[in-house]
């Protein structure tokens, strides 16, 4: 029989390799901008016409490259960043795989143009599908710029799959403003169709970056995160549970300042914020993790947005418990988180309140767009700090001196109790304010916590089945299943072997149904292998806690006297994350003289 395998052409080689790195112009502008970072550059322009499908224009004030390079560069597997197999285990910067230019040129038309730092003059290529059609000398300053034009020209078929000229831009400034918000000493430009759309020129603080990029509203409500551990770092912002986006998108996440989208740190993040946001809502954040890169696996990947750690379980369980500590110092008691919240903001807050104080000619994509609608929804939920500063009546200060003043009190308890509303609610005065605390979530949120003190020290309690269920597992699941007993018995399961992988479930946790029993016992083992096994515990723990906690609390449409009105809001100071019920619902809701006289047109 005749040979029938053979090696691909070098040109297909590359078209495939595009199919992988090359998805659309935004990640053309990827590529390129890293390439630029990798170069040392500190000043870096896009440009790009028609939502990049016309021209996509990086250019850098890197280092460069030497006409030699120059043309190397272009070949596959041609790369700076990478020596030997160890320094895989080593990699700091965002390239490796000299896999995207000659991908990109593979399936545009490309203008190459670069000046290394000591020489002279700047080299010039030109290429179409691939293929260097001129090469010249030229004059330009240091650094580099690749021109990408008319991308997938020559593959019809990819170019249908684009959209329209606003999706791929939005897409690009997103990316850009990912890139942009990691490095905030790098002065960033993106222009479309000859329009600004971001701007930031070169700043030393995250916050400031940020404040720039999303604007400087939304910074008021951030919490700052610093934490380190084992050699690992988590620093960053992270929003106030009060501050939420019903989508995932203004969650960035970085490892060793590469931009990741990853399930394990996604994971730990909503594990950190368990009980303070409502089902289906998201915090805004931007979180930092540095860690030894031997110890994470970004060549996963083609466009290394999922990476794989060497223990999963120690980073999830870090990272889920910065975050948490991070809200709980900021929650514990009005006096610190004002004081946090002085200290994080940046501007003046006349400054953040007028539209005048966004820098950035938000793109159609930048999430700062949904910022009205976000401050409508949250207002109502923000605590009292933040609804006043927006009122601009300078209660910080009076909030802070109050708080000196009544020594131990709290927020809740140091609020004057007018009386209860539809036996639900307790009305209540803050200054100028009207405070209404919905006293069934206030009392949930006590309870559970209380709740969960308890467990801490006793475990939940179990209730035996009356008839024993024999439940199979696959092997797998039998052997996450015994590894974890002493956890799940703590749970309330009581487990017997029963031959195999088979098990006997003799007693579940009293609150559940029978059925429900085995239901959860097979959510818990079957995620315990996959985010190991301290995140899973806490959050099925939590779970029925909360249950536990709403058979218990009052119910709304229950009277009150005074004195268990009072101990109701000096209960909810001694609790934690008080400004939420564990469903995530608000406790309390303030409403402003301001707002009152509007209802009344008295303005
Ligand atoms: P990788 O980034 O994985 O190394 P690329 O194909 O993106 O692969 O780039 C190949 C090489 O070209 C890089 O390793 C680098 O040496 C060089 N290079 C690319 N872009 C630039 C740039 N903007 N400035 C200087 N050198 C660059
Ligand atoms: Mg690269």
């Amino acid at each position: 029989m005749a040979q029938i395998i053979h090696i691909l052409p070098e040109r297909l080689c590359n078209q495939i390799a595009a199919g992988e790195v090359v998805e659309r112009p935004a990640s053309v502008v990827k590529e390129l901008i890293e390439n630029s970072l990798d170069a040392g550059a500190t000043s870096i322009l896009v440009e790009v016409e028609q939502g990049g499908k016309r021209l996509v224009r990086v250019t850098d004030n890197g280092v460069g490259m030497s006409r030699d390079d120059a043309f190397l560069c272009l070949e596959r597997h041609a790369t700076s960043k990478l020596k030997s197999e160890d320094d895989l285990g080593r990699l700091l910067t965002l390239g490796f795989r000299g896999e995207a230019l000659p991908s990109i040129a593979a399936v545009s038309r490309m203008l190459l143009r670069t000046r290394a730092q000591d020489s002279l003059e700047a080299w010039e290529i030109y290429l179409e599908g691939g293929q260097v059609k001129r090469a010249d000398a030229a004059g330009a300053p240091v650094g580099t710029t690749i021109e990408v034009r008319n991308l997938f020209y020559n593959l019809p078929a990819r170019r249908k799959f684009l959209r329209t000229d606003e999706t791929e831009f939005g897409h690009i400034a997103d990316m850009v403003g990912r890139l942009a918000l990691a490095r905030p000493p790098i002065q960033f430009q993106l222009i479309h169709n000859g329009r600004s759309v971001i701007d930031v020129n070169r700043q030393s603080r995250l916050a400031e970056r940020f404040a720039e990029l999303l604007g400087p509203a939304l910074l008021r409500d951030m919490v700052p995160v610093d934490r380190d551990r084992n050699g690992l770092r988590l620093h960053g912002l992270v929003s106030e549970p009060t501050l939420s986006r019903p989508s995932a998108n203004a969650m960035y996440t970085y490892i060793n300042g590469r931009h990741i989208r990853d399930r394990v740190v996604h994971h730990a993040v909503r594990e950190g914020y368990r009980n303070l946001i409502m089902k289906g809502r998201h915090p805004v954040l931007a979180l930092f993790l540095d860690m030894d890169p031997s110890l994470v696996d970004v060549n996963v990947h083609p466009t290394k947005h999922e990476v794989r750690f060497r223990d999963q379980a120690a980073i999830h369980d870090f990272i889920a418990e910065s975050v948490r500590d991070s809200l709980a110092s900021s929650s514990r008691g009005g006096r610190e988180s004002i004081r946090n919240q002085l200290t994080v903001s940046t501007r003046p807050t006349s400054d953040a309140a007028s539209p005048a104080a966004f820098p950035v000619n938000h793109s159609p994509a930048a999430p700062a767009r949904q910022e009205p609608l976000v401050r409508e929804i949250d207002a109502a939920y923000r605590p009292a700090r933040s609804t006043a500063e927006q009122h601009g009546n300078a209660p910080v200060g009076r909030n802070l001196e109050r708080l000196e003043e009544e020594g131990n009190k709290g927020f809740f308890g140091s609020l004057e109790v007018i009386g209860q509303f539809h036996s639900s609610y307790i009305l209540c005065q803050d200054g100028s304010d009207l405070v209404l605390v919905d006293q069934h979530a206030a009392h949930e949120r006590i309870a559970f916590e209380k709740l969960k003190e308890q467990y801490r020290e006793a475990g939940v309690q179990g209730q035996q089945l009356l008839f024993p269920l024999v439940l199979d597992f696959d092997h797998r699941e039998a052997a996450v299943l015994e590894q974890n007993m002493p956890l799940l018995e703590q749970l309330g399961f009581d487990l017997e072997p029963f031959g195999g992988p088979s098990y006997a479930l003799k007693g579940a946790p009293g609150i559940l149904a029978d059925r429900e029993g085995e239901e959860l016992l097979r959510k818990v083992v079957g995620e315990l292998a996959a985010y190991g096994r301290s995140a899973l515990m806490e959050e099925v723990v939590d779970g029925l806690l909360i249950l536990m906690a709403c058979h218990r609390v009052v119910r709304a449409n229950q009277l009150l006297c005074q004195r268990e009105i009072e101990a109701l809001l000096n209960d909810l100071d001694r609790t934690e994350f008080n400004a939420q019920c564990p469903h995530g619902r608000p406790v309390f809701k303030r409403i402003t003289l301001a707002e009152v006289e509007r209802m009344f047109r008295r303005t």
